[in-house]
């Protein structure tokens, strides 16, 4: 099927590349299945990010128009852009920096390699769980992370070797970095092949290893690190810190650090989306009579206006005094659910009065006893 990658993204034949990044950016986050609730969003999101990945690459792009079609430059050799990137995208909708999509299309992070389509080890993902309070996720919180974590070694620069001259080719493996072993066993015999031991598979054997880091070109330290931890933040949310995990072999990417956020339990409120759960007591005097209360909010207190002859359990809605939305859509409601309480310790009067009470409503409302 040919798609025309130029409309999709709205932009002309002779387009720089500039301006396919702009066309990309402004259709990227209109149809981003996170912040777009139409039906049809994931799929258009998926056509722009395949229209930019072709359009942003100079080489896929010349493919593209010679050929005319998107398989092309799969048939050339190119990489495909697959529905398994975009989920590991959608994940991170909230902190969704479109730049560092972008990049990866356009080769931004990869283009220190000369043209040449080496793979490198790219460096370990981290993951921190970080516990706030709901009123932190309301407000949004600065926090200082601290976590050990490895890094490129200074020393050596990574190559874990003493200098330059400390770098041969491994003999062992004459450079390639496998090992082929063949084991004997009453069945037969078995060739297995796996990373080799002297050079842990870099096909290259340091003669005299890095001091600093016994020859595995990377340290462990703590890192300290401040994150800032947006408004409206909820359960589960994972903030993706771009090339803040673990380098990566000499050359590649360095990892991302992923903050898994966890929400305490808060004493008085239950969240359910951006909406905040409360149960509050009610006299049974103002319950029938009416009047004003006071209710707690998430930023301290509130007014809230009883109706006369308000029934136990009922809810009532404050508009606006939720939790912020993340993806800044205004506040959610808090709901206030009234509790009326029977009271436990009457003196003389107060029984006098409700005996008073119950009499005159026994004879003229019900008329049933
Ligand atoms: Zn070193
Ligand atoms: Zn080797």
């Amino acid at each position: 099927m040919t798609k025309d990658y130029y409309k999709i993204l709205g932009v002309g034949k002779n387009a720089s590349k500039e301006e396919v990044k702009k066309a990309y950016k402004k259709l990227a986050k209109q149809h981003h299945p996170d912040l777009n609730k139409d039906p049809g969003a994931t799929e258009k999101f998926k056509e722009i990010n395949e229209a930019a990945s072709v359009l942003g690459d100079d080489e896929k792009r010349r493919q593209y128009d010679q050929f005319g079609d998107a398989d092309a430059y799969k048939r050339a050799g190119g990489a495909s852009f697959s529905g398994a990137d975009y989920g590991d995208f959608a994940n991170f909708a909230s902190h969704f920096d479109f730049d560092d999509i972008f990049d990866r299309f356009f080769g931004g992070g990869f283009s220190g390699f000369g043209g040449r389509r080496q793979r490198r080890r790219r460096g370990s993902d981290l993951l921190y769980e970080l516990e706030i309070t709901l009123e932190e996720a309301f407000a949004g919180v600065k926090r200082t992370l601290e976590f050990p974590k490895l890094e490129t070694c200074s020393s050596c620069k990574g190559s874990g070797a003493r200098s330059k001259e400390d770098i041969a080719t491994c003999p062992d493996c004459n450079g390639s970095g496998m090992q082929t072993r063949v084991q004997r066993t009453p069945f037969g015999m078995f060739q297995t092949t796996a990373p080799c031991h002297k050079c842990r598979g870099r096909g290259q054997y340091i003669k005299h290893e890095c001091e600093n880091c016994d020859g595995t070109g990377v340290v462990r330290k703590k890192k300290k690190m401040e994150v800032k931890i947006p408004k409206g933040t909820f359960e589960g949310l994972r903030l993706r810190i771009s090339g803040e995990g673990e380098p990566g072999d000499s050359g590649a990417e360095q990892g991302d650090l992923y903050v898994l956020i966890h929400i305490a339990p808060h004493k008085i409120f239950e969240r359910r989306e951006n909406d905040l759960y409360v149960e509050v007591p009610l006299s049974f005097a103002t319950a029938s009579l009416g009047g004003e209360i006071e209710v707690p909010t998430i930023e301290g207190k509130a007014t809230l206006a009883i109706p006369a002859g308000t029934q136990t359990h009922t809810v009532f809605r404050m508009k606006g005094k939720g939790m912020p939305d993340v993806h800044e859509h205004g506040h959610g409601s808090e709901l206030v659910r009234v509790m009326i309480m029977t009271p436990e310790k009457l003196t003389a009067k107060q029984k006098k009065l409700l005996e008073e009470f119950d009499g005159e409503v026994k004879s003229k409302k019900f008329g049933l006893f």
